[in-house]
């Protein structure tokens, strides 16, 4: 967005026009958009929340009370929500939404589901063992919830370990790993995720026996996802996108954009998410790569 046309949305007051200014936006293009100005971030962050009240509503009658629940429980919206919130190319829409948390967290969230927006819980699935989709034992459980009349789904992902980045950073590719707080949006790869692309990262050990990896690829193929498989036809240095570069998560290579009023995260700065680290499953076959014959130490 040039000068001008900043200059331009400034002047415009109408959310309803706002709204279809930016939806036409990146998120990066917001963001920057929320730098120029006090009065155009406090827009840009009210922007913010209703995009994310218009994806929570397709599952919850009370987006605000959700968030609320989000909030107190720490918990979090990762997969296809929290994507389709970040960067979407062709139209599709989430038929399910992923929520991750805390044993202590899930059960604040299960009841929120079950007493104020009338789900069912349809089934619990036991998780300890290892899932396909990713190359930790993460997850504690999944539960499954369904309402009558309704086409949509949630899963409540329980995590085995409260700090919930340690789960979303061990999924199968980078197209995933992107978080909705209650009240701020996370991309730990968004120069990828922002232009429809990811990046497989299990390696094949854990996606041979799975089913569901290949599920997962073929879905995110399908939705207009660009997933690359290895680096080995690469033909310049892979930089940070090298699978064996050691990413932090407070680090300048993590998206982060604030919505709320106050511009404060609910996830505090010195929450143990800043010192999560990680890197893909898989070796760097690029040829070019500077990172290839070292060992990256964690
Ligand atoms: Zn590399």
């Amino acid at each position: 967005m040039s000068t001008a046309a900043y200059r331009i949305f400034a002047g415009i007051f109408l959310p309803e026009i706002q709204d279809m200014i930016l939806d036409g936006c990146g998120m990066v293009t917001i963001y920057e958009l929320g730098r120029t100005s006090k009065a155009v971030r406090r827009r840009t962050r009210s922007y913010c929340r209703r995009r994310y009240h218009r994806e929570l509503r397709r599952f919850v009658e009370t987006p605000v009370s959700f968030r609320d629940v989000l909030r107190r429980s720490l918990g979090i919206v990762s997969g296809s929500v929290a994507l389709h919130y970040l960067a979407e190319p062709s139209g599709w829409v989430p038929g399910d939404m992923d929520v991750y948390a805390s044993p202590s967290g899930s059960a604040m969230i299960m009841d929120y589901l079950i007493d104020k927006e009338n789900y069912n819980l349809t089934s619990v699935h036991n998780m300890y063992g290892g899932v396909g989709w990713s190359s930790r034992k993460s997850v504690l459980e999944v539960s499954k919830f369904e309402r009558p009349g309704d086409s949509v789904k949630i899963d409540l992902i329980t995590c085995v370990d409260s700090n919930l980045v340690t789960c979303i950073t061990s999924f199968h590719s980078t197209v995933v790993m992107n978080i909705l707080t209650a009240d701020s949006v996370y991309s730990l790869y968004p120069r990828l995720t922002f232009m429809c692309r990811g990046f497989w990262g299990l390696a094949p050990r854990l996606t041979a026996y799975s089913q569901t990896t290949h599920d997962a690829m073929d879905k995110y193929r399908r939705r207009g996802y660009n997933i690359q498989i290895g680096t080995g036809s690469w033909k310049r240095p892979c930089g940070s996108y090298c699978p064996v570069f050691v990413r932090r998560f407070d680090s300048v290579h993590t998206f982060h954009y604030v919505f709320c009023v106050s511009g404060e995260s609910s996830i505090p700065a010195s929450s143990a998410w800043t010192s999560v680290r990680w890197r893909l499953g898989i070796e760097c076959k690029n040829r070019f790569c500077t990172h290839s014959g070292s060992v990256m130490r964690m």
